[in-house]
């Protein structure tokens, strides 16, 4: 921001900007509209361009004069208050050159300049400017999110594409063979179709997401939702050489959930899972379910990968952290919202046996 400097002050009022700053160090980086320094009197003793533009003065108009030209209904008191607090916050009607009111809010502290008191103010524009730049900065926000959102469905969406995609290829290959088996043939369309409501109840569940901002939760066997989600991405572990074991069988498992969120969440962990391990000799997973302290339920997939790179160790679970060339960084993000919406909690944790446990923790619906 650009500080005017006083003819008859200089170099005080720009050292006084910057002290003023300094005095308000508790909120770095605070948006504010202008930044004023006055003396003990009253006086403007010095006022950025963007603070006498709120007023409609050009800085020249106004350095010297008294404060209350633009703030008539302010008495000012403010001088008397501050020493004995660090700074004021007041929400004024400001006068502007042409008589009309800006609605603003002043945060006036004192700071001491070459031995001298100066109040220095920075001011909020609570009027129609500020409106309009709110207005622009909720539109950027949610375009934002679309983006976030689009990039969560291209990801949310590969895996069911991918799985229709490879059982077309085995009915195919099935239509080939010598002693054709129409049951082989009609058992490998049946999982593409069940993959393909997969791939709708997903669009859905987007749909009530962006129309209610809220997905509908039901009280759901959470062992069971778990094993189908392990059903989706049988193939891609068998397509990697990963030997899965499954052991599912805390009890009670009851959790209120939206079942194709969780779901979501089981497949991204396996996907990450097999793709970690897919340089590794050793490559083994394993699904389980166990309770803690008898009130959550938690599901743990462990594998035997290389374990958690360092460079993403802390931000595992923010938005566009990836280690992959081709990786969107979005799955793990995605699943701690789903998890933290339901109330849960996701970590990750060295596998003892070398690899990483990822880990969500529900609570258990009462029976
Ligand atoms: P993406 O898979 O697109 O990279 P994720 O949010 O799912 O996005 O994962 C973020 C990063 O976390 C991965 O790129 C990888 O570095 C790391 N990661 C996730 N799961 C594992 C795992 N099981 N073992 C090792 N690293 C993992």
């Amino acid at each position: 921001m650009r500080s005017q400097n006083s003819p008859k002050t200089s170099p005080a009022p720009r050292a006084a900007e910057g002290e003023g700053r300094a005095a308000l160090g508790a909120t770095p980086g605070a948006s504010f509209d202008g930044i004023v320094a006055l003396d003990s009197r009253g006086a403007v003793r010095s006022i950025n361009d963007e603070a006498a533009a709120l007023f409609g003065y050009a800085a020249e108009e106004i350095l010297g004069r008294d404060f209350g030209m633009l703030t008539p209904e302010s008495d000012l008191s403010f001088r008397d208050h501050l020493g004995k607090t660090p700074s004021l916050r007041r929400r004024i009607d400001g006068l502007r050159k042409d008589g009309s009111v800006l609605p603003m809010e002043l945060d006036v502290s004192e700071v001491v300049c070459d031995g001298e008191r100066l109040f220095i103010g920075l001011i909020r524009d609570l009027g129609q400017r500020r409106f309009e730049r709110d207005i622009q900065k909720l539109q950027a926000n949610r375009l934002d999110l679309i983006e976030n959102m689009a990039a969560g469905l291209a990801h949310e969406l590969k895996q069911p594409l991918t799985a229709i995609g490879v059982y077309l290829n085995f009915a195919r290959r099935y239509l080939n063979e010598k002693d054709l088996s129409v049951q082989k043939i009609a058992e490998t369309l049946d999982n593409a179709d069940a993959q393909v409501f997969r791939a709708s109840q997903i669009m859905d569940n987007l749909r009530q997401f962006i129309a209610r901002g809220e997905t509908t939760k039901t009280p759901q066997n959470l062992n069971p939702v778990i094993r189908t989600a392990c059903a989706f991405t049988d193939s891609l572990a068998k397509l990697h050489n990963v030997k899965t074991t499954i052991n599912l069988d805390a009890s009670p498992d009851i959790v209120l959930i939206n079942k194709v969120q969780i779901q979501q969440v089981v497949v991204n962990l396996k996907r990450n899972a097999v793709e970690a391990m897919q340089n590794c000799a050793r490559r083994e997973m394993r699904v389980s379910t166990g309770l803690i302290d008898g009130d959550l339920i938690r599901a743990d997939v462990a594998d035997t990968g290389p374990g958690l790179p360092d460079e993403v160790k802390d931000r595992l679970f923010e938005q566009f952290t990836t280690t992959k060339p081709h990786g969107l960084g979005v799955g793990l993000s995605i699943s701690r919202s789903i998890i933290e919406a339901h109330n849960g909690k996701i970590w990750a944790e060295p596998n003892p046996g070398g690899g990483t446990i990822f880990s969500f923790a529900l609570p258990l619906a009462a029976r």
